[in-house]
């Protein structure tokens, strides 16, 4: 029998809840595929780790998951320790030197859930975002000197390298081809921006002469988020940079219904490195330790973790039974307007699994 070996970092916050929730989740679609099993790895990283050991991972962290099929993580994020800390000491530590520059976003409005957008319909908001996740304003050039002097000045330098949009515009030009509508938008800030994002819409040009089947077009940032609003079903593959799509998915996220629902995964598509899977939702404070954080995020980007490591079966299977339990109105959090406790909607994906239709 197979098995998949994964790195579980549930991190801070809910982090922790939903994770644990995840990993019984992918054990229940193996038990029901029955020819493949998953054998999980914890990392107790993250904000409590460093209070204790002054940094968020050990030294040697990545080696420790440098050989496992797959990283399920929950979210970096500690009241006490600043954001920038949390963010750059466990998610981008990983992200970064494991390659994984797809960041993958799906976003549809799933079954009983009802968008904050009045009049979409059924299938009219399907979306995969596709997020730069490895340069850009995230590429950490920069710096602060003359703190706390009058003089005092800091740069964050948006990075971009000829490679670095090349890949991520085949990645991007590739998934919106495997899609039915093979459509995709390049969001931009050229007019304003005028070195780096001229060369991203020019090597977009140069990648989409590769892929004739695939028609595209290029909205500048701030018109997206209008034409997200008001025409969503105009969208289908969106490609945006790291900054640009991190705005970006969580507007997707709110429109699709709740920022609890939205999955992601980190992809290094070479397979050169494990890639990561994680809901988009940060640690949550407000609602740690109540029970009540929605875990669907978590199950989807579970989803998207069967995909990559090739168990398609069953990927659709999870899908499937989230879908069901998602329809079920009194199976929803309080973030989607409903009294279920994280608890409930785990034990419901877990029977759906088993299920007659599953
Ligand atoms: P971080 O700083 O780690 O990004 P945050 O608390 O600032 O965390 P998020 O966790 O992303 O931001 O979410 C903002 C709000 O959305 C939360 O305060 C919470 O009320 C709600 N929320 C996010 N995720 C969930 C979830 N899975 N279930 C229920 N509510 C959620």
């Amino acid at each position: 029998m197979k098995t998949y070996s994964i790195a579980a970092i549930p991190g801070d916050g809910i982090g922790t809840e939903v994770v644990a929730c995840g990993l019984q989740v992918l054990d229940a679609i193996a038990k029901r595929d029955g020819s493949f099993k998953f054998k999980f790895d914890h990392f107790d990283w993250g904000g409590e780790y460093y209070k204790k050991h002054g940094r968020m991972m050990p030294v040697d962290g990545r080696d420790q998951i440098r050989k496992h099929d797959a990283i399920l993580f929950g979210s970096a994020g500690h009241p006490e320790i600043p954001d920038h800390i949390t963010l750059w000491g466990l998610r981008l530590a990983i992200c970064q030197p494991f390659d994984q520059y797809a960041n993958v976003r799906p976003t549809r409005v799933l079954p009983g859930i009802t968008s904050p957008l009045r009049n979409v319909k059924d299938k009219e908001l399907d979306w995969v975002i596709v997020r730069e996740n490895s340069e850009g304003e995230y590429a950490g050039v920069g710096g602060r000197v003359h703190q706390g002097s009058p003089l005092e000045a800091a740069t964050d330098v948006a990075m971009f390298t000829r490679p670095g949009v090349e890949r991520i515009m085949r990645f991007a030009f590739r998934l919106a081809q495997s899609r039915p509508r093979k459509h995709l938008t390049v969001v931009t800030k050229s007019n304003a921006q005028r070195h780096a994002m001229v060369m991203w819409d020019e090597i977009a040009t140069e990648v989409a002469a590769g892929f004739k089947d695939v028609t595209w077009d290029k909205m500048l940032v701030d018109a997206m988020t209008v034409r997200m609003v008001m025409r969503p079903e105009t969208l289908d593959t969106i490609v945006a940079t790291n900054l640009h799509a991190d705005i970006l998915s969580d507007l997707a996220a709110a429109l699709a219904g709740s920022l609890g629902i939205a999955p992601t995964a980190n992809l290094n598509p070479e397979r050169k490195f494990p890639s990561m899977f994680e809901p988009i939702h940060g640690s949550a404070f407000d609602i740690m330790g109540k029970g009540v954080a929605n875990p669907i995020g978590t199950f989807w980007s579970a989803v998207m973790m069967l995909d990559h490591v090739g168990e398609r079966v069953a990927a659709g299977r999870l899908m499937r039974a989230i879908e069901r339990v998602t329809a079920d109105k009194r199976l929803h959090t309080p973030d989607l307007g409903g009294t279920a406790r994280t608890a409930d909607v785990t034990a419901a994906v877990v029977d759906a699994i088993h299920g007659a239709n599953a």
